[in-house]
């Protein structure tokens, strides 16, 4: 408990911090923020830039989200010590899904070469043994962000926990691996909800809608015409250039059904799925990966879920 009584309090340092690098940075403000510098969580040498990024010590930290209840789940944090980038991936909020936490359980084993990768790879753990959705009684974890820490529902609770973690290392990217049942070339005129297998799903900003842009294709260079993965993102009404502090993704296009995949959300900026992590990490780019399931076997999915990931983690230099 006292681990995550101190991580709640570092989080809370974070964002701290954060905001007041974010006034500082509005108010064009020539000096470092120093207060910043030492209220932040981790002891780090001083930014080379305004904007201070937090940079965690060398080593990894193993960390358990819920800790000492039944829905207790582990998670990963592999620090270089060096500048870089954050990723943060997520696998098992819905626990049919294996192909993404086959695929976390894989990259919850690498080594970035800068920056930090955190990685929690079944975060509805008791759904992935029970091979479902979620067990009855538990609450959606992907329609229950930013969480409620005093819920009934765990899975409000365990939204709440994962946000804490985020808050706390501030990644820059998100990847929440998913699957669906059918694949979204294969959707035909009709379209329908079932049919959102082989997406990248992001609101993007014209800053990182381009490395999405070139993970696919360069993906998509490799794997056979059925497997071919579409980005699914909506920028209308960007401004270009450099997006303001704290910007959310914009919705994709909604489907008309009431059974929303987990890309799709009825509402501005990610509703209370994991496409809304921009508004409670800044600077977080949310990506929600979806891979179809209907005639590619499990393995396939979890390399594909793997390969997506390498793909842009090699594109910002962490690997
Ligand atoms: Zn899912």
């Amino acid at each position: 408990m006292g681990r995550i009584s101190r991580r709640r309090f570092l989080a809370l340092s974070g964002g701290t911090a954060a905001l007041t690098a974010f006034v500082a940075a509005c108010s064009h403000a020539l000096e470092p923020p120093a207060s910043a510098v030492t209220i932040d969580a981790t002891p780090a040498p001083p930014p080379p830039v305004p904007t201070p990024e937090p940079v965690f010590a060398a080593g990894v930290e193993s960390f358990a989200l819920m800790p000492g209840t039944q829905w207790e789940t582990p998670g990963v944090a592999i620090h270089t010590g060096l500048p870089g980038s954050r990723v943060m991936i997520f696998g098992g909020v819905h626990g049919n899904e294996p192909g993404g936490w086959l695929a976390a359980e894989e990259i919850a084993r690498w080594q970035p070469r800068n920056g930090s990768l955190i990685v929690m790879p079944r975060l509805n753990r008791l759904s992935t043994q029970a091979m479902v959705r979620t067990v009855d009684g538990f609450g959606d974890l992907n329609r229950s962000y930013p969480g409620n820490p005093n819920s009934v529902l765990p899975m409000q609770r365990m939204a709440a926990a994962v946000v804490n973690v985020a808050q706390h290392y501030r990644p820059k990217w998100l990847f929440d691996l998913h699957e669906s049942w059918m694949f979204y070339n294969e959707r035909g005129t009709s379209g329908g909800t079932a049919f959102i297998g082989q997406t990248l799903s992001s609101g993007g900003t014209t800053m990182t809608l381009p490395l999405l842009q070139q993970t696919v294709k360069s993906v998509n260079s490799r794997v056979s015409q059925r497997e071919q993965f579409t980005l699914r993102t909506n920028i209308g009404g960007q401004p270009s250039g450099t997006p303001a502090a704290g910007s959310t993704p914009r919705p994709t296009a909604t489907p008309s059904s009431t059974a929303l995949p987990d890309s799709v959300t009825p509402q501005l900026a990610g509703g209370t799925t994991s496409l809304g992590f921009a508004r409670w990490v800044e600077g977080c780019t949310p990506v929600l990966i979806e891979m179809g399931q209907y005639g590619q076997d499990e393995g396939r999915r979890a390399e594909l879920h793997t390969m997506l990931v390498q793909t842009a983690m090699e594109r910002l230099e962490m690997l």
